[in-house]
């Protein structure tokens, strides 16, 4: 027998080695040399040399490559040589693009990567999944993802779902106990759990069988794909408007052809002139740019706690237009104290408990047993909620561990944020007693009985309203209320659900958790960049709105709802009321769907947060899902599009004006490469017109288009954050990028700049020969595109936005500069690129008109452009 689900866990722990410690680090490094990391195969990554081949595939770099062979036929060899260093100083480029993003999206993953919790060395720890190592013990809870095949060695309620494995999207209710026949189908191996399924509800302690290539889904998968980043739709509707124009450049490139050879103009060189116009204009770049603007805006997005897990929620950012965020840890601190304590009919401080009373002092002992926190050497290890309890404890002298020992746990039902509550049960005065603890709503309705300091007596209604109304005051002040009942068990039988009825209430304990200090100010931030916030908890209403109201998300108390509300209208009526909601409580995982389908069908784009493996559908659902990195499930931050690692709502809020900006300097850069290249059609076509001489050698199109204009194209998309951009309402989900206005911007910059090439040319015909006339033609368009990059840096003048703020866009002009230099004076390079030596003259003309349109933009700017101070 050797499946370890036909082994008791004994023998499966004998048989892997392993001591009730785990691990030790000797075993753990030895045993790594032998079954190495756990983690599939993928399929080979592609290296450096491959990025540079591939970036010859391009339909444009084939044409050229045709064309300098074509060169080369008919012995024109200089053209040959540029053609193909400039094809290759391009594809470096593109490599180097390539592997920047590559690499930076590749450290995002690592950031998001999951994580186990394990003992080694006799203590519990969490180690990235890929360290797991056969004999490992491993914790599993709610929301964890398992990432290696286990024996179970213990369960309560683990319930796990497989769908990946075995397509059966029901949890499975794990065991332990052996199972004897042999070969039973995955499905059914009930005391094993399997990599690539995920804990539902419970917990569980099992031990580790296999891993990697080892484990069922590693034999499956045999060898994975990479998974390829699907391209964004900006991405896409840039590819696809790069299409279309791509189209119409060369019916422009054919007509010109055709005009010149009308002129006698030799074949070859009519060809290669066609090329080189198609090269220069059509913006093959831009989908690429795209990425690497992205990819490396992500990377900025990491520092400020924000990981980006799908790159397409860069762009849909900013076009959020609603944030519907939980409360707890997100808008507030989730450091919880308790305050209040309401039992016996009385309302206590938190530090003015009678141990001496027997109930008071129950209560305190039941809010330490039904409890899963600890705090080891100043250190608080669980749920913040419980947390407060323990601290409560502590202050009357109760050690947590010391009480758990004495009174053992026998049996539990895990909390769950549907059902609001929790249950264990304790052997205690040779009783079976199930503790009880949860929101006071629900609780309050399956007790039956109350106990104070007489004994306990039915629970009248009188009772029940005064509970109910101690409840209310102390939410009012914002305080999130705990209930806590007992019942007696009689027999030793399993605990199920349906046990948590006719309990006997004991008390209440209340807890602040005061808003985060950020919260107010992250609101406000959001009002006036048109995006509205909205808090979904699950805590009481009255809790939730005295939160909501400090921190500025409620003005009036009817924009208040509950979950049973919710329960009870359609969708339709939904949607009709959405609008006037700002907060809702005792939400369950399955209204925060409800809420983001009604606000997506009123045109809105909808972020959402979310923590518990419950949350995952609606983080799905949502336009950007948001999980939380400390306190959130595997489970909810695979489901999402971005993961806090603050979790904290200002962080959102950043991350959206992150977003609104990287678009915007997406846009700009793409502004620039459309306007360089409208300027370099509309001179090539004013001069074919005109039947003037052609003004540029096809080199100097290829220069510019695919050696100085793409540095710059960058670095506008690196260009700092612009702090106004809070100001403005969020983009329409499906404005297009290239709209009216921007093509019009687009077409008057160019014609500026083809204004000034031309008049560049006109005066070198005039008063020297044509060579010289096309190599000012050719300085002038080369360095008034250089120049336009700072036209291009943002809405508003670079006198107010910073001269010198753009240090990549000043680097990359005096490179463009430096090269434009060099191909103008050195004289090897001079001969290939047909161009003559200028006269301080004629460098005066070239100057002079390279900084017209960036003066006359930049005055324009000035004048015309409102300014926004800064925030
Ligand atoms: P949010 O959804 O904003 O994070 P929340 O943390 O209050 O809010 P849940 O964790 O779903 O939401 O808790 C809902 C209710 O369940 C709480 O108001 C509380 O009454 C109860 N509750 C929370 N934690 C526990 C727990 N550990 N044991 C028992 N009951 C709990």
């Amino acid at each position: 027998m050797n499946n370890f689900y036909n082994k008791t866990a004994d023998e499966a722990l004998k048989a892997i080695n392993v001591t009730s410690g785990g691990l030790s680090s000797d075993q753990v490094n030895k045993r790594r040399e032998v079954h190495g990391y756990n983690e599939l195969i993928e399929g080979r990554k592609k290296t450096a040399f491959q990025v540079f081949f591939e970036q010859f595939k391009d339909f444009l770099v084939i044409i050229l490559i045709a064309a300098a062979l074509i060169s080369a036929f008919l012995g024109k060899f200089e053209s040959t040589v540029v053609i193909l260093v400039v094809v290759i100083v391009n594809s470096i480029l593109g490599t180097v693009q390539h592997l920047k993003a590559e690499q930076s999206l590749n450290s995002l993953k690592a950031l998001s990567s999951p994580n186990a919790k394990v003992l080694r060395n006799g203590e519990k720890i969490e180690i990235p999944s890929r360290e797991l190592i056969i004999g490992d013990i491993m914790y599993l809870d709610a929301g964890d993802y398992i990432s290696a095949d286990a024996r179970i060695i213990e369960s309560h309620s683990l319930q796990v779902n497989e769908s990946s494995l075995t397509g059966e999207s029901e949890g499975v209710n794990k065991i332990t106990e052996v199972i004897k026949e042999e070969n039973v189908a995955i499905g059914d191996r009930k005391n094993m759990v399997f990599s690539g399924s995920f804990v539902t509800y419970g917990r569980g302690i099992v031990l580790v069988t296999d891993i990697g290539m080892n484990t069922e889904v590693g034999k499956i998968a045999n060898l994975l794909e990479t998974a390829k980043e699907r391209k964004t739709p900006l991405q896409i509707g840039l590819d696809s408007f790069g299409k279309k124009l791509a189209i119409i450049i060369l019916a422009i490139s054919a007509v010109i052809f055709g005009l010149n050879i009308f002129r006698g103009e030799p074949i070859i060189d009519a060809f290669m002139f066609a090329v080189s116009l198609a090269v220069a204009a059509i913006p093959e770049a831009l989908s690429s740019i795209v990425t690497v603007v992205l990819a490396l805006g992500t990377q900025k997005m990491a520092k400020e706690n924000a990981i980006v897990r799908k790159l397409h929620a860069v762009e849909s950012l900013g076009s959020i237009s609603i944030i519907c965020s939980d409360k707890t840890g997100t808008l507030t601190q989730n450091k919880m104290t308790v305050q209040k304590v309401f039992v016996d009919g009385k309302i206590i401080d938190h530090d003015e408990l009678d141990h001496n009373t027997e109930i008071e002092k129950q209560l305190v002992l039941m809010s330490l047993l039904c409890n899963d926190a600890v705090t080891i050497e100043n250190r608080e290890i669980g749920d913040p909620t419980e947390i407060a309890l323990v601290n409560l404890g502590e202050i009357y002298g109760l050690d947590e561990l010391k009480i758990r020992k004495e009174y053992g746990r026998l049996q539990e039902l895990p909390f769950d944020s549907d059902r609001k509550l929790m249950s264990t049960m304790h052997k205690i005065s040779g009783k079976n007693l199930m503790i009880t603890k949860g929101a006071l709503d629900v609780l309050l309705d399956r007790s039956v009985k109350v106990e104070n300091s007489k004994g306990i007596a039915s629970l009248t209604e009188e009772i029940k309203e005064k509970i109910q109304h101690t409840n209310i005051e102390f939410s009012k002040n914002g305080l999130r209320v705990l209930a806590f009942a007992f019942k007696e068990i009689d027999e030793n039988r399993k605990l199920e659900l349906e046990d948590e009825k006719d309990l006997t209430f004991v008390g209440l304990i209340a807890m602040i958790d005061p808003p985060r200090v950020e919260s107010t100010e992250a609101v406000e931030n959001c009002i006036k960049a048109g995006i509205k916030p909205i808090m979904i908890t699950g805590d009481h209403k009255i809790t939730a709105s005295a939160i909501a109201k400090q921190i500025g998300i409620l003005k009036n108390q009817s924009e208040a709802m509950e979950g049973y509300e919710l329960d009870s209208i359609t969708d339709e009526e939904l949607k009709n009321k959405v609008e006037n909601i700002s907060v809702y409580a005792r939400v369950s995982p399955e209204h925060k769907i409800r809420i983001v389908r009604a606000w997506q069908e009123k045109g809105n784009v909808v972020a959402m947060t979310g923590d518990g493996v419950n949350d995952a559908p609606a983080l799905k659902q949502a336009d950007i899902g948001i999980a939380m990195g400390i306190t959130g499930t595997e489970v909810a931050k695979d489901a999402a599009s971005m993961v806090l690692t603050d979790d904290n709502f200002s962080t959102i809020v950043k991350a959206i004006s992150h977003g609104r900006s990287i678009y915007e300097n997406i846009r700009n850069s793409i502004k620039f490469l459309l306007s360089g290249n409208t300027a370099g059609i509309l001179s090539v076509l004013y001069a074919s017109i005109w039947a003037l001489p052609v003004p540029f050698a096809p080199v100097h199109l290829l220069f510019i288009n695919l050696v100085t204009d793409s540095l710059p194209a960058i670095a506008i998309g690196l260009e700092p954050h612009n702090p106004n951009i809070m100001q403005e309402k969020p983009r329409g989900a499906d404005s297009p990028i290239l709209d009216k206005a921007f093509n019009l911007e687009v077409v008057f910059e160019g014609l500026l700049i083809a204004l000034v090439t031309m008049i560049a040319f006109h005066m070198g015909l005039k008063t020297a020969d044509t060579i010289t006339a096309s190599t000012m033609a050719f300085s002038t368009l080369c360095l008034a595109r250089l120049l336009h990059g700072f036209n291009c840096r943002s809405k508003e003048s670079i006198l107010r936005v910073g001269v010198f703020s753009n240090k990549y866009l000043w680097f990359a002009v005096i490179l463009g500069y430096f090269l434009l230099i060099l191909v103008l004076n050195f004289r090897p390079i001079m001969g290939i690129f047909e161009v003559t030596t200028l006269n301080f003259n004629q460098y005066s003309i070239v100057y002079g008109l390279s900084f017209m349109p960036l003066l006359l933009v930049q005055v324009y700017k000035l004048i015309f452009v409102k300014y926004t101070k800064e925030v």
